[in-house]
Protein backbone atom coordinates (compact mmCIF):
# COMPACT_ATOMS: atom_id res chain seq x y z
CA UNK A 1 0.00 0.00 0.00
CA UNK A 2 1.49 3.53 -0.84
CA UNK A 3 0.94 6.58 1.57
CA UNK A 4 0.78 9.12 -1.16
CA UNK A 5 -2.86 10.24 -0.90
CA UNK A 6 -3.50 10.67 -4.62
CA UNK A 7 -2.33 7.40 -5.58
CA UNK A 8 -4.90 5.93 -3.17
CA UNK A 9 -7.41 8.50 -4.94
CA UNK A 10 -5.98 7.35 -8.32
CA UNK A 11 -6.68 3.23 -7.41
CA UNK A 12 -10.20 4.44 -5.56
CA UNK A 13 -8.56 3.19 -2.32
CA UNK A 14 -10.23 6.95 -1.26
CA UNK A 15 -12.75 8.99 -1.85
CA UNK A 16 -12.74 11.64 -4.37
CA UNK A 17 -15.15 13.82 -6.48
CA UNK A 18 -14.05 12.27 -10.09
CA UNK A 19 -15.95 14.60 -12.86
CA UNK A 20 -13.21 12.78 -15.55
CA UNK A 21 -11.16 9.48 -15.75
CA UNK A 22 -9.03 8.11 -19.15
CA UNK A 23 -6.69 5.62 -18.96
CA UNK A 24 -4.04 7.68 -18.00
CA UNK A 25 -5.51 10.68 -15.81
CA UNK A 26 -8.18 11.13 -13.15
CA UNK A 27 -9.63 14.43 -12.31
CA UNK A 28 -10.99 15.84 -8.81
CA UNK A 29 -12.88 17.85 -6.92
CA UNK A 30 -10.16 19.93 -4.85
CA UNK A 31 -11.16 18.97 -1.11
CA UNK A 32 -10.59 22.82 -0.30
CA UNK A 33 -11.90 24.79 -2.80
CA UNK A 34 -10.43 28.31 -3.39
CA UNK A 35 -12.90 29.28 -6.38
CA UNK A 36 -16.57 27.70 -7.72
CA UNK A 37 -14.87 25.16 -9.76
CA UNK A 38 -11.39 23.66 -8.50
CA UNK A 39 -10.40 20.80 -10.01
CA UNK A 40 -7.09 18.84 -9.80
CA UNK A 41 -5.78 16.39 -12.86
CA UNK A 42 -3.34 14.14 -12.26
CA UNK A 43 -1.66 11.07 -13.88
CA UNK A 44 -2.68 7.98 -12.69
CA UNK A 45 0.99 7.19 -12.27
CA UNK A 46 3.16 8.62 -9.55
CA UNK A 47 5.27 11.25 -10.86
CA UNK A 48 6.45 13.23 -8.20
CA UNK A 49 6.79 16.61 -9.95
CA UNK A 50 6.39 17.95 -13.38
CA UNK A 51 10.38 17.68 -14.20
CA UNK A 52 9.84 14.29 -13.76
CA UNK A 53 7.72 13.56 -16.96
CA UNK A 54 9.89 14.92 -19.31
CA UNK A 55 12.27 11.92 -18.84
CA UNK A 56 9.79 9.19 -18.42
CA UNK A 57 6.83 9.77 -20.47
CA UNK A 58 7.08 12.61 -23.23
CA UNK A 59 3.16 12.18 -24.13
CA UNK A 60 2.01 12.80 -20.38
CA UNK A 61 2.41 16.60 -20.12
CA UNK A 62 0.21 17.32 -23.52
CA UNK A 63 -2.29 15.15 -22.53
CA UNK A 64 -2.71 16.74 -18.97
CA UNK A 65 -3.34 20.01 -20.67
CA UNK A 66 -5.61 17.91 -23.64
CA UNK A 67 -7.78 17.03 -20.14
CA UNK A 68 -7.69 20.29 -18.46
CA UNK A 69 -8.91 22.01 -21.67
CA UNK A 70 -11.44 19.15 -22.14
CA UNK A 71 -13.07 19.34 -18.11
CA UNK A 72 -13.04 23.62 -18.75
CA UNK A 73 -15.37 23.00 -21.25
CA UNK A 74 -17.47 20.44 -19.58
CA UNK A 75 -17.58 22.88 -16.22
CA UNK A 76 -18.40 25.97 -18.72
CA UNK A 77 -15.46 27.53 -18.11
CA UNK A 78 -14.61 28.01 -21.68
CA UNK A 79 -16.46 31.37 -22.17
CA UNK A 80 -15.14 33.51 -19.27
CA UNK A 81 -11.53 31.39 -18.66
CA UNK A 82 -9.67 30.05 -16.02
CA UNK A 83 -6.47 29.32 -14.79
CA UNK A 84 -4.76 26.25 -14.78
CA UNK A 85 -1.91 26.13 -11.68
CA UNK A 86 1.32 23.30 -11.39
CA UNK A 87 3.39 23.81 -8.00
CA UNK A 88 6.29 22.23 -8.34
CA UNK A 89 8.54 21.72 -5.46
CA UNK A 90 8.90 23.31 -2.14
CA UNK A 91 9.35 27.19 -3.37
CA UNK A 92 6.39 26.40 -5.86
CA UNK A 93 4.24 25.39 -2.46
CA UNK A 94 3.66 21.90 -3.83
CA UNK A 95 2.23 20.13 -0.59
CA UNK A 96 1.14 16.85 -2.01
CA UNK A 97 4.11 15.15 -3.98
CA UNK A 98 2.28 13.57 -6.30
CA UNK A 99 1.93 15.69 -10.00
CA UNK A 100 -1.38 17.61 -9.99
CA UNK A 101 -2.92 20.22 -11.98
CA UNK A 102 -4.95 22.69 -10.39
CA UNK A 103 -8.17 23.96 -12.80
CA UNK A 104 -9.41 27.09 -11.25
CA UNK A 105 -12.41 28.84 -12.69
CA UNK A 106 -15.99 30.66 -11.93
CA UNK A 107 -15.19 33.59 -10.52
CA UNK A 108 -12.81 36.84 -11.76
CA UNK A 109 -9.41 35.41 -10.34
CA UNK A 110 -6.49 38.18 -9.74
CA UNK A 111 -3.58 38.51 -11.18
CA UNK A 112 -1.62 37.43 -8.41
CA UNK A 113 1.38 35.15 -8.67
CA UNK A 114 2.82 34.49 -5.77
P1 LIG B 1 -0.46 21.72 -3.92
O1 LIG B 1 -0.14 22.85 -2.97
O2 LIG B 1 -0.33 22.15 -5.35
O3 LIG B 1 0.33 20.47 -3.60
O4 LIG B 1 -1.99 21.43 -3.72
C1 LIG B 1 -2.50 20.28 -3.16
C2 LIG B 1 -4.01 20.38 -3.25
O5 LIG B 1 -4.55 19.11 -2.95
C3 LIG B 1 -4.65 21.38 -2.28
O6 LIG B 1 -5.40 22.33 -3.03
C4 LIG B 1 -5.52 20.51 -1.39
O7 LIG B 1 -6.73 21.14 -1.02
C5 LIG B 1 -5.77 19.29 -2.28
N1 LIG B 1 -6.07 18.04 -1.59
C6 LIG B 1 -5.36 17.46 -0.58
N2 LIG B 1 -5.94 16.30 -0.22
C7 LIG B 1 -7.00 16.11 -1.02
C8 LIG B 1 -7.99 15.10 -1.14
N3 LIG B 1 -8.01 14.02 -0.36
N4 LIG B 1 -8.97 15.25 -2.07
C9 LIG B 1 -8.99 16.34 -2.86
N5 LIG B 1 -8.07 17.32 -2.81
C10 LIG B 1 -7.10 17.23 -1.89
ZN1 LIG C 1 1.29 9.19 -6.03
Amino acid sequence: MTNCIFCRIASKELPSGIVYEDENTLAFKDINPISPVHILVIPKKHFCHLSQISEEDPHLAGHLLFVVNHIAKQEGLTENGYRVVINCGEWGGQIVQHLHLHLLGGRQLTNELG
